[in-house]
């Protein structure tokens, strides 16, 4: 890593640490330079720890004002150099910020350590929450006054100081891991590339070959083809080649990630921090980390979530038998005498679709182009929240990133937009959404600069991008997060946007994917690449009536995950846990189909434990889909997709709403009652499974 030669002179001129001054406050990125990281977080976390201390130090009696507000107002520097921080280490990372990341986080861990487990301050949180209700304070405030308190407490706060030591550490060291655990899994990602001649490519359409040839271009191997672990590329390689013993190689590597020995091995991570987040839970007073985690979450209960997955699970396995007897049959039929593997399933099951569909990805591929597809997602926003977007020409991270200035049906401005479509080296696999800043009210009114961050294929130059169905709906996926962000109107930083449990942060964007699929968006906007003309109905009916087609293996491949998430964050013996073994053992005890792997294994199980957001939450996205599918089902009741009054109400207790309500009470507030799972069975295509036990 390379340091400044003068710290105190590079510092007057860190572009970090100046003002911003462009028209969005943009970071300056053009100037920014990873040996400013360091002097740039030197310097925030001081000032931070400066304005704690005089926080908790006050000889004035603790208020709403000298404590809570004053909570709000801190860190603004450490907001700022970390959020441009942490944009790179996921979208446009280095071995320089790799090496600054791994360095940080323990820093950063240790620094919330200051902050959580500060006696004096959570005395101050403490006194004013038992007062709470003669303070005089506004719904929003007592909000944040009883969030404040929740996480103190949920951090160690009012624990021993010999518990909070111990808690301090392990803190620090999980973050540490879960680093690692990141960059190992990006670094076996970048390890392997299947070079393929033009000879290797049978089966594969058009838009696969160019994708590998520029894949190919990019690692320097022109006139060749290159298949990487990047979903897009070995997913679409597992669905269309039909040399079988590339497909297993391809899928071999892909499920191996993590778990490939030497240093990047990620098995002896994981030990150490399911072992050490079972010891914080039980240092704070749960009997498991799953315990612990889903307190603070709208399920409250590993049973109730359990409860959901379980009843999904054995409606899908039922459902995946069936297709796979189907893909075996086919199998037979052609000839082969070999039974349905893992890496056959998806070239089978696309084969199938053609077969009884009479349709084919290579065949709407030409309809989903990215440009369109962004501009469907900004009609919809448009249509339900009245926002509009300008392109922008501003100066970012990397050139393949772009921004829109979101402006209100007032021509306010509302936000700037970053959308990041292509896989590149330097990001991270996943599809996600991020901020460099937060919408609030408290001091200014300050306004979001939210991002997307995907991983779709660049195309060869000149040619347009074009996206999967399953790419299109992630980049409606990933754009209601945007919304979530974009359109939150909230006072206080700690409520806004996206500050949700992550059992109910998947709403916003699981609702959103519904549009895509609403006739008039497609008709509009899935244009063909090449005449420009739009699908043909029947094309579109057809693409339509498979939604409900390989939907026992798509449930069966996430809710296996889910159910294995939770019991190893559940194992009582978590010192004495063989990654492996346990992984192996408690898909037996679900009898997981043996056709079909987990979506994430655990030894590359990022939503786990890099950074651990879902760790005992991975079920999230199956509860949020419950919420989603019911949500949408009011727009269908009202008759119109785009209904004012509906869209509305979704505005303001969702799409705006941040934190200020439980959740369970903001939906209720949305529809009128809480939800029931009936649209989730039937969009699932799974009210007609018969139940079996596992
Ligand atoms: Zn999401």
């Amino acid at each position: 890593m390379k340091r400044p030669k003068n710290a105190a002179a590079s510092e007057n001129k860190n572009p970090l640490l100046a003002e911003w001054t462009g028209t969005f406050e943009l970071p300056p990125f053009a100037s920014i330079r990873p040996e400013h990281f360091r002097p740039a977080f030197d310097r925030a976390l001081a000032a931070h720890r400066a304005e704690i201390d005089a926080i908790a130090a006050n000889a004035s009696a603790p208020g709403f004002d000298n404590t809570i507000a004053a909570l709000e107002k801190s860190g603004r520097e450490l907001d700022r150099v970390a959020n441009v921080f942490f944009v790179l280490t996921g979208a446009d990372t280095s071995d320089e910020i790799e090496a600054i990341e791994r360095e940080i986080s323990p820093l950063l861990a240790r620094h919330n350590n200051a902050l959580y487990l500060n006696r004096a301050l959570y005395a101050r949180i403490a006194e004013l929450y038992k007062k709470r209700d003669r303070l005089g304070l506004d719904a929003e405030q007592a909000r944040v006054l009883e969030r404040y308190h929740i996480r103190f407490v949920r951090a160690g706060a009012g624990l021993e100081e010999q518990a909070q030591g111990r808690l301090a550490a392990i803190n620090e060291r999980l973050a540490s891991l879960g680093t690692k655990f990141g960059q190992n899994v990006l670094a076996d990602e970048k390890s392997f590339t299947m070079l393929l001649e033009e000879s290797d490519l049978a089966g594969l359409p058009d838009f696969v070959r160019a994708a590998a040839r520029a894949a190919a271009e990019e690692r320097g191997e022109a006139g060749k083809y290159v298949i990487t672990l990047a979903r897009s590329s070995v997913e679409t390689f597992l669905q269309f080649s039909s040399r079988r013993d590339l497909r297993e190689k391809a899928f071999q590597a892909w499920i191996r990630r993590g778990e490939n020995g030497g240093t990047t091995d990620n098995r002896a991570l994981i030990v150490e921090m399911v072992a050490l987040r079972d010891e914080r839970a039980k240092l704070l007073g749960f009997a498991n980390f799953a315990d612990y985690r889903l307190d603070d979450q709208m399920a409250k209960t590993p049973a109730a979530a359990r409860k959901l997955l379980d009843d999904v699970w054995s409606r899908a396995r039922t459902k995946a038998a069936a297709e796979r007897d189907a893909l075996q049959a086919m199998i037979t039929e052609e000839g082969g005498n070999f039974a349905l593997a893992p890496w056959d399933w998806r070239y089978y099951a696309e084969k199938l679709r053609k077969a009884r569909y009479d349709l084919d990805e290579a065949e709407i591929k030409p309809y989903f182009q990215l440009d369109k597809m962004i501009e469907a997602a900004f009609e919809t926003a448009r249509r339900l929240f009245g926002l509009s977007f300008k392109p922008v020409a501003e100066p970012l991270y990397h050139p393949d990133a772009r921004a829109w200035d979101v402006t209100d049906a007032r021509g306010r401005h509302v936000a700037l937009f970053i959308g990041d479509y292509f896989a590149r080296g330097s990001k991270h696999s996943g599809a996600w959404m991020t901020s460099l800043r937060d919408q609030e009210k408290l001091a200014a009114d300050v306004r979001p600069i939210v991002l997307n961050v995907c991983n779709f294929s660049k195309p060869a130059a000149g040619e347009p991008a074009l996206l999967s169905f399953d790419d299109a709906r992630t980049l409606f996926h990933e754009f209601g997060h945007a919304l979530h962000g974009m359109l939150s109107n909230v006072t206080y930083p700690l409520l806004a946007g996206t500050a949700v449990p992550s059992d109910f942060v998947e709403l916003p964007s699981q609702l959103y994917e519904h549009w895509l699929e609403v006739p008039e968006v497609l008709r509009q906007y899935a244009r063909h690449a090449a005449t420009g003309q739009p699908m043909p109905q029947t094309l579109l009916e057809r693409l339509l009536a498979t939604r409900t087609f390989n939907q026992g293996f798509a449930i069966v491949e996430y809710t296996s995950c889910a159910l294995v998430d939770l019991d190893l964050h559940s194992a009582p013996d978590a010192a004495a846990l063989d990654v492996t073994e346990f992984e192996r053992k408690d898909l037996e005890r679900i009898a997981m189909p043996a056709e079909i792997v987990m979506r994430h294994r655990l030894p590359h199980f990022q939503h786990l434990f890099s950074g651990g957001g879902y760790a005992a939450g991975y079920y999230s996205y199956m509860w949020s889909e419950v919420l989603d599918a019911d949500a949408f089902a009011a727009f269908e009741e009202s008759g119109d997709v785009f209904d004012p009054a509906t869209a509305k109400r979704l505005r303001d207790f969702v799409y705006s709403a941040g934190n200020l309500r439980e959740p369970a009470e903001a939906y209720k507030s949305f529809r009128g009652r809480l939800p029931t799972a009936d649209a989730l069975l039937k969009k699932r295509g799974l009210v007609d499974a018969v139940v079996k036990a596992p």
